[in-house]
């Protein structure tokens, strides 16, 4: 039984206030939410604020990003040790903002998630293909690619360490969602994926997280679809009442 998990990315937003009081509202009304697991990504500037304002609550928190090298003259680079230090339990990477707008890559993305892995963070991977992509009928090929750059040479045990998300590129900030059965059909591809690389085991553990203009109102819908395990929520989760919305409608399911 996989164990839902919503993840709020604040991305380059909120002041240091704003994030202390957006992480104490939230983590205030965590205890509700019992069945789900709940993290939030500030700035990464902030990490050690947002860390005394959930202090004692069930609220995890992780990094946007990270570098895959350990230390040294990487100048501007936060490594997986120092968030280890700062308390970070995930680290989101590959995120779209990431690779269209920074042109991160799949070979980067995998060796960040080796290095994130190898600290004891628990990475958030993002797939997702652009809205060309599908109209070109080509998700499931982007999908493939992404997976498989990614996530190359990882063992079963190390795989069944990490989180995925799903996320249409098009859907992201754009107010457009997938419909549930289009996020249902590509995690479903994503879940044979991984059984066809690793085993029954390994495909049924892993979480695969759906993400793309998920807000309270829509939140049930997706998350009622039996492969989609929680949502990665960028603008919806800057609103402590939205967060907690949206983590409501996984006890729904
Ligand atoms: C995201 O950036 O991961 C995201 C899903 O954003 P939004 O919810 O705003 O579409």
């Amino acid at each position: 039984m996989r164990r839902a998990l919503i993840a709020g990315n604040w991305k380059m937003n909120l002041d240091r206030a704003e994030a202390v009081a957006l992480a104490a509202a939230i983590a205030e009304r965590s205890g509700a939410a019992q069945e789900v697991d709940l993290a939030v990504f500030p700035p990464s500037v902030y990490l050690d604020a947002v860390r005394d304002a959930v202090r004692g609550s069930r609220l995890a928190y992780g990094a946007q990003n990270m570098c895959h090298q350990p230390n040294g003259a990487f100048t501007g680079e936060i490594s997986a040790a120092m968030l280890v230090d700062l308390g970070c339990r995930y680290v989101i990477l590959g995120h779209s903002e990431r690779r269209h707008i920074l042109g991160e890559t799949n070979a980067e993305v995998n060796q960040k998630t080796i290095a994130a892995l190898a600290a004891g963070l628990v990475p958030i991977v993002c797939v997702g293909e652009l809205l060309a992509e599908r109209e070109a009928g080509r998700t499931g090929e982007v999908i493939r690619q992404q997976f498989d750059g990614s996530l190359a040479g990882l063992s079963a045990e190390q795989t069944a360490r990490l989180v995925i998300a799903y996320e249409p590129v098009w859907a992201i900030g754009t107010g457009k969602v997938a419909t549930p059965q289009q996020a249902e059909a590509v995690h479903m591809d994503l879940r044979k994926i991984l059984k066809d690389r690793y085993n029954a085991t390994i495909a049924d553990g892993v979480r695969i997280l759906y993400g793309g203009s998920v807000k309270a109102s829509n939140a049930a819908e997706l998350l009622t679809q039996p492969n989609v395990d929680g949502a990665l929520v960028g603008g919806a989760s800057l609103k402590a009442d939205e967060f907690l919305g949206i983590a409501a409608g996984v006890s729904r399911k």
